[in-house]
């Protein structure tokens, strides 16, 4: 397997780090559970692959990208969110969404924190155009390596909690329409216009 991930990400980083195509959804490897990384590439590749991935999410946009959704079985998944907060630093924004710095995430996992659960539409890069909504833990703890990779443990909630969840879960072969509300399920555009009305 390890040969084959090599020979994939050379072929993917053939002209250097760019932005990739995004698989949809019915593309069986965002089905499967991700081969953990542990060094099966070399450090330049890794950190071209990386890159690669923080230039696919940012040019979707994208708060999160995890290495299925560029055809890659391997844990990895990067994140980044500017957050909602104004120049004024407020934020009413009922998602919590605070900023959560660029992160590269090697084999994570995660705990449930408490009881609480919030609903909230949700999106994906591989189901495009359309948004449900999914109640999801609060508040997680998520375990990771770094890109050095460094143990990390850190405890995250409201829109960072929901961002890691989501990235960790398509890991494990698993989409947020899995426990949606699909009666919730929305286009982007009929989302937009029904929040117009308000
Ligand atoms: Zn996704």
């Amino acid at each position: 397997m390890s040969k084959e991930l090599r020979r994939q990400v050379g072929r993917l980083l053939r002209q250097g780090p760019r932005v990739l195509p995004i698989v949809q959804a019915g593309d069986p490897v965002l089905r499967r559970v991700a081969e953990p990384y542990d060094g099966q590439l070399s450090d330049e590749l890794f950190a071209e692959l990386v890159e690669a991935m923080r230039l696919t999410m940012h040019d979707a946009p994208g708060v999160g990208l995890a290495a299925p959704q560029i055809g890659l079985g391997l844990a990895l998944a990067v994140a980044e969110d500017e957050g909602s907060a104004g120049d004024d630093g407020e934020d009413d924004d009922p998602r919590e969404r605070t900023a959560l710095p660029f992160r590269v995430l090697v084999n994570p996992r995660y705990e449930v924190v408490g009881e609480q659960r919030v609903p909230f539409f949700e999106g994906c890069l591989s189901v495009d155009g359309y948004q449900a909504v999914v109640a999801r833990p609060h508040r997680v703890r998520l375990h990771w390596a770094d890109a050095a990779g460094r143990a990390q443990v850190e405890e995250l909630s409201g829109w960072p909690a929901r961002i890691v969840q989501h990235e960790t879960d398509h890991l494990n072969g698993v989409l947020y329409l899995d426990h949606a509300d699909l009666r919730t399920l929305s286009s982007n555009e009929n989302l937009a216009a029904a929040d117009d009305e308000d």
